[in-house]
């Protein structure tokens, strides 16, 4: 019999709503032997059955749920469906035809916690990053082989730590993935390196925000595109007509690898500048020498990890988006995000506003922007909007 675990009196409700996580605090007792990840079933305190899930010994998600169906077995053909109904999802939103690169699974929208898939071309480059996830590697890989003719793995993330894991990298299965990839978002072409690029190599989330970035850059003299990272906002922007972009960024890896994206897009080098730089200093050295822009565009990292680093987060936020905003021509737009999960969209407004405000600066909200469709949102599960969007315009004076 399946090892069981028995709620606290009460804590159900996250559940009855369809939310996957049990935190351990929740958690009353656990019945019966379970591995690292095997599965467990999910009681309230009355013993009635709530779902199926994997559990997680060292985790303060002490369980993560699979199923919410009593009588469906977590098995190889589970997996296999749960990939086949993203597939379908994927071939809704983007007219019956995946991208060359996209997100296949985006784990708990999808109804695989814990798991990543997004496929460049006819490779996946995977994350596994739950113990539940880890436990089903075998069941999980053959999955992805359906889709690809290879799969590596780029499970170097800290999560795993919190799941008693070990980092992991390396082939996962089929064929072995070139040295990179090359594939087309929006109408630019795009080079990754699936062994040493960010996540699983490339910002797939950020697929309709380049497109917007592309529609509003058309006459735009010149554009600065901070934390650019392999140049993709900055070259949406010289497709949708900018005559020059500056690119800033600290890794000096990824600028290279900008400079061939420019490259393969047949872009002269005096329209793509790249700069290796930390965008605060550099944002503050523009403001000092009197530099004035079109666009700006920032994409940064993660600032806030947890709710707990949210005030320093938010200082931080500020900051650059207050020079931003001072660095803008009149008439000048922003793009600005945040892909802190721990902030939400009404803290990000509040950001922005005082910003403005501190700059001086008479700023317009034209549009909000979030992930693509290929990173969908999940109802029962708010944490997957991770990422909010602004694009403004700064007015000039009448
Ligand atoms: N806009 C990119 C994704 C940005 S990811 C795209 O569309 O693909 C965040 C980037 O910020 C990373 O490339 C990282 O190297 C860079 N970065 C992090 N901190 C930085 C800092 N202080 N100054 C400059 N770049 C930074």
């Amino acid at each position: 019999m399946a090892a069981e675990l028995i709620l606290k009196e009460g804590r159900e409700k996250s559940l009855l709503r369809r939310h996957p996580w049990i935190f351990s605090g929740a958690v009353a007792e656990v019945r019966g032997d379970t591995d690292k990840g095997g599965e467990i079933v999910i009681r309230d305190a009355k013993r009635r059955f709530l779902a199926r899930g994997a559990f997680s010994p060292e985790s303060q998600l002490a369980a993560r749920v699979w199923t919410f169906q009593e009588n469906e077995a977590v098995d190889a053909s589970f997996f296999e469906r749960r990939f086949q109904r993203a597939f379908e999802l994927r071939k809704a939103v983007f007219g019956g035809t995946l991208p060359d690169a996209c997100r296949l699974i985006h784990a708990e929208s999808d109804g695989l916690p814990g798991v990543t898939v997004d496929l460049y071309g006819d490779y996946a480059v995977c994350q596994l990053s739950s113990a539940g996830a880890e436990f089903h590697r075998a069941e999980l890989t053959a999955a992805v082989l359906r889709y690809a003719k290879g799969a590596y793995e780029r499970s170097d993330l800290d999560s795993r730590i919190k799941e008693g894991l070990e980092p992991r990298t390396g082939p996962l299965g089929g064929e072995e993935l070139p040295e990179t990839i090359d594939f087309t978002e929006n109408g630019v072409r795009f080079r990754m390196n699936p062994r040493t690029g960010h996540k699983t190599g490339f910002y797939l989330d950020q697929r309709c925000s380049r497109r917007a970035v592309a529609e509003a850059a058309a006459g735009a003299r010149n554009v600065l595109n901070c934390f650019c990272y392999t140049g993709g906002f900055g070259l949406a922007a010289i497709h949708g007509g900018a005559e020059h972009v500056l690119n800033v960024d600290s890794s000096a890896a990824a600028l290279e690898l900008a400079q061939e994206n420019a490259g393969l897009n047949g872009i002269p080098p005096e329209r793509f500048e790249t700069q290796e730089a930390d965008v605060f200093q550099f944002l503050r050295q523009c403001r000092d020498r009197g530099k004035t822009f079109d666009l700006i565009v920032l994409d940064p990292p993660k600032f806030a990890e947890t709710a707990a680093r949210l005030p320093k987060a938010a200082r931080a936020y500020k900051d650059i988006n207050l020079l931003a905003l001072k660095l803008l021509s009149p008439g000048g737009k922003l793009f600005t995000f945040s892909c802190s999960g721990a902030m939400e969209e009404p803290l990000f407004d509040k950001v922005i506003d005082s910003a403005a405000c501190d700059a001086d600066a008479d700023f317009r909200i034209t549009g909000r922007l979030s992930q693509g469709p290929d990173h969908p949102v999940a109802a029962n599960f708010p944490e997957s909007r991770y990422l909010k969007g602004i694009a403004g315009i700064k007015l000039g004076t009448l």
